[in-house]
């Protein structure tokens, strides 16, 4: 396809998008009485509408009934969760009783790792990607050492090579092979949140599993992002956050993933009454009983309020399905890599999208790295209604959502970004 840098063309591509209509569903932040170009979606989701007609049914619930909404609410909330169970499985290719929803990301990863890093003298390591997520370096950091083991030498990363911005596959398998039967678990990232890599998980499964690791991934930016096939690829275990490209709101409730063949295994866990047989749960007994399935991981009640909006976003992506929204990512995406480009022509500047630039490596990002007056630039988009994010040493995040960005917006902001570099030369 041969793209065009004007108005006119992204206005043709508006027209032809069918996920068009969902941009009505969400509420745009205003600059100068416009919407914004919203570039952030990686980060914090805009809101659904829908998600406060949710929220307000529970309000109303607990209005009404009081404690008997437990039971009684339009959605009872003691089993709240399991409406979740259906439709986000199949966001993330799982059996419905392979996820769950519960706590916060780090904390879940936390909670996994108890069953899934059992470490011992001869095989206590873990390999996961330089540079991970700083809340997953410290989690790597703090569960090795409450083990007894010195995070030197008990986290081994996988660098980037000399000058380049991406973590090779080759480097990855070659690793795993090197650390071998010292190897306890891989612990990925499925699309670096800083560069925005997506790593080819199916074959770390394999190669982990081959040398007797159990593997498990966070999927904070991968999770209604990118096709995940959760239960075919063997992933032990997973988590995500839903309040990035699944639009649940700030701070909001993880997803995790726990694969079929652990439902039924003995592994040691941080247990609650939540995680326990469902049947018997109010019968207050004193030894646990794990339910079977992602949901025997659960411990507290779970926060109502919060899963009402996650629950409104994933119908919604239900409603469409992640086939669709994948394909207009990869074209949105691929306008938005055109216009930087152009725009890097006519005003003869220099950056460079440090972003994979093959399909297969990347989903919904791109990663600019702003040479010289990076961050008046950015500070210059910031004032015109762009937003997007800054990260050290000079690197701007653009996430072209498809739910609800439009190949207009990515016009409007080349003409954005243009006038800075100009302004700013
Ligand atoms: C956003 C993000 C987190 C955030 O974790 P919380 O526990 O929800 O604060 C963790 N890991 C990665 C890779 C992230 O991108």
């Amino acid at each position: 396809m041969t793209f065009q840098n004007t108005l006119e063309y992204a206005k043709s591509l508006d027209a032809q998008d069918e996920l068009k209509h969902y941009r009505k569903e969400f509420i745009f932040p205003q600059h100068k009485g416009k919407d914004v170009i919203y570039f952030t979606g990686n980060s914090l989701g805009l809101q659904p509408k829908r998600a406060r007609t949710y929220v307000d049914e529970v309000m109303d619930d607990w209005a009404n009934l009081a404690v008997e909404g437990h039971f009684y609410a339009n959605k009872p909330w003691w089993d709240y969760q399991e409406r979740f169970a259906e439709p986000l499985s199949k966001l993330v290719g799982a059996k419905p009783s392979e996820v769950t929803v519960m706590n916060t990301l780090t904390i879940n990863l936390h909670l996994l790792m108890v069953s899934f890093y059992r470490p011992t003298s001869k095989r206590y390591k873990i390999i996961c990607e330089e540079k991970a997520f700083p809340s997953d370096q410290y989690m790597f950091q703090s569960q090795v050492t409450s083990h007894g083991y010195n995070p030197q030498d008990a986290i081994v990363e996988i660098k980037r090579r000399e000058g380049e911005h991406n973590i090779r596959i080759e480097d990855i398998l070659a690793k795993i092979e090197e650390v071998g039967e010292e190897l306890a678990l891989v612990l990925f990232g499925g699309v670096n949140y800083y560069t925005g890599q997506v790593f080819d998980m199916k074959t770390i499964v394999e190669a982990g599993h081959k040398v007797g690791a159990n593997v498990g991934f966070d999927l904070a930016h991968a999770a209604g992002n990118i096709q995940l096939e959760l239960h075919d690829w063997n992933v032990d275990f997973a988590a995500w956050c839903s309040y990035k490209y699944m639009n649940s709101g700030p701070g909001n409730a993880s997803g995790c993933f726990v694969h079929e063949r652990h439902h039924h295994s003995n592994l040691p866990r941080f247990a609650g009454w939540w995680g326990h047989n469902k049947e018997r749960r109010f019968k207050m007994e004193p030894t646990f009983d794990p339910v079977h399935g992602a949901d025997g991981w659960q411990v507290s009640n779970l926060p109502i309020l919060t899963l009402a909006p996650y629950l409104a976003s994933v119908e919604l992506f239900a409603e469409i399905g992640m086939e669709k929204l994948i394909a207009k990512r990869n074209q949105i995406t691929s306008y938005l890599e055109f216009i930087l480009h152009e725009i890097d022509k006519e005003v003869n500047s220099t950056f460079e999208i440090i972003t994979p630039s093959n399909q297969e490596e990347r989903a919904c990002q791109l990663s600019v790295f702003l040479h010289g007056e990076g961050r008046s630039i950015f500070d210059y988009l910031m004032k015109n209604g762009v937003i997007t994010d800054w990260r050290e040493p000079n690197v701007i995040r653009l996430a072209p959502v498809p739910l609800y960005t439009s190949y207009e917006d990515m016009y409007q902001f080349g003409q954005i970004l243009k006038q800075g570099i100009v302004v700013h030369k």
